[in-house]
């Protein structure tokens, strides 16, 4: 079977063809295409709702087409095609979740909503190293901070989430105050590298809370603090200040995801969206976990941030593992708000 996966929940434009073997073994990425809004939100600052959906509207089938050609498949090949549901941009996921009946009523096959944040979840698996479950599994995307024990496809639970803001908003909220481009997380991390994360003290939010949320809006009122502070000497602490805040958001994860494993007993730790492409992240969360024994997987850096490879792929394994089955009725409605306890099975 052939998985055509659509992703256009934000400012990224993904399509991928994921093959499901018969034989119950992973789905294969075979090919995929992106094309970032990034260049094009950058003038405002941030992402604009209404242009996002315009130029979804713009990539979705030329992406498609590239797909195809770079798999050697054609239209008629397509067995079921996915889509992002929810949640994000109520604009932007109706063109991804348009394009996706359109194209499945013309060819006749059947469509599946996919949860955007079971995408990042589940994206470790396109990765050669992929996990098996049970595991720990640390999201950090742009929108969301959640700490899930996940036993299998459609079995989440969530251990701790974050009360405010999530933490790649605190890196591009930091990043913004400290005069760099949108998207600020790669920036921060970029910047961090030439400074002394000790430099400046932050507060580590809800580090000793005893449960396992977090709380990243705080920290940002810090940096504004700081910043402040530094007046016109900020331009020479620059680096140190983003190393700092760098440094106060992965150890607050870093020892929150330790005693999430630990808690649950669990050998396995899976991280993934965005934040999971960040280099000292990585490297305190593997440090962490040779000491303890634990395996911990990755996306592949490029499908740490929004992609459709993720959409296809938690499309196959849902039917793979029949949780769930494509259909025909078309509807296509999306889901801007969408917790992701709510697909589970029952
Ligand atoms: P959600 O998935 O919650 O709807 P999203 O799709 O916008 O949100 P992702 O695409 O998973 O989020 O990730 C984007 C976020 O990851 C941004 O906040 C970005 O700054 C952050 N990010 C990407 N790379 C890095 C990095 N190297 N270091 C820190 N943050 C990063
Ligand atoms: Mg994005
Ligand atoms: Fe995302």
């Amino acid at each position: 079977q052939l998985i055509l996966g659509i992703e256009s929940s934000c400012d990224e434009t993904g399509v991928a063809l994921v093959r499901l073997p018969a034989d119950g073994s992973l789905p294969q990425l075979l090919a995929h295409g992106l094309h970032s809004q990034i260049a094009m939100h950058r003038a405002y600052g941030g992402v604009v709702p209404e242009l996002a959906s315009r130029d979804h509207i713009r990539r979705v089938l030329p992406l498609t087409r590239q797909v195809l050609e770079d798999a050697g498949a054609a239209l008629p090949d397509i067995d079921v095609v996915a889509f992002t549901r929810g949640p994000g941009l109520a604009g932007a996921l109706l063109v991804g979740a348009g394009a996706a009946c359109a194209l499945g009523a013309a060819l006749g096959k059947p469509v599946l909503g996919i949860h955007h944040l079971e995408g990042h979840l589940l994206s470790p698996f396109l990765s050669s190293d992929a996990p098996q479950f049970p595991f720990v599994a640390l999201l950090v995307s742009g929108g969301h901070t959640q700490l899930m024990r996940v036993d299998g496809v459609g079995q989440y639970a969530i251990l701790g989430e974050t009360i405010d803001d999530a933490a790649g908003e605190a890196f591009d909220k930091s990043a913004k105050l400290l005069g760099l481009p949108y998207p600020g997380g790669p920036e921060l991390a970029r910047l961090a590298q030439d400074g002394n994360p000790q430099a400046f003290k932050l507060p580590r939010p809800l580090l000793h809370s005893g449960d396992l949320d977090f709380s990243f809006a705080g920290l940002k009122t810090a940096v504004l603090t700081q910043a402040k502070k530094l007046g016109g000497d900020l331009a020479a602490h620059k680096a140190d200040l983003a190393a700092s805040t760098q440094a106060a958001i992965v150890e607050v994860l870093v020892k929150k995801t330790l005693k999430a494993v630990q808690q649950t007993g669990m050998q396995r730790l899976v991280v993934a969206g965005g934040v999971g492409a960040n280099r000292l992240l990585r490297e305190q969360l593997n440090q962490t976990c040779i000491q303890r024994g634990i395996r911990v997987h990755y996306p592949e850096l490029h499908l740490c941030t929004d992609n459709g490879a993720m959409i296809a792929m938690a499309a196959a394994m849902r039917l793979q593992s029949g949780q769930q089955q494509a259909d025909c009725s078309y509807a296509f409605d999306v889901k801007p708000r969408w917790p992701l306890d709510s697909i589970c099975a029952a």
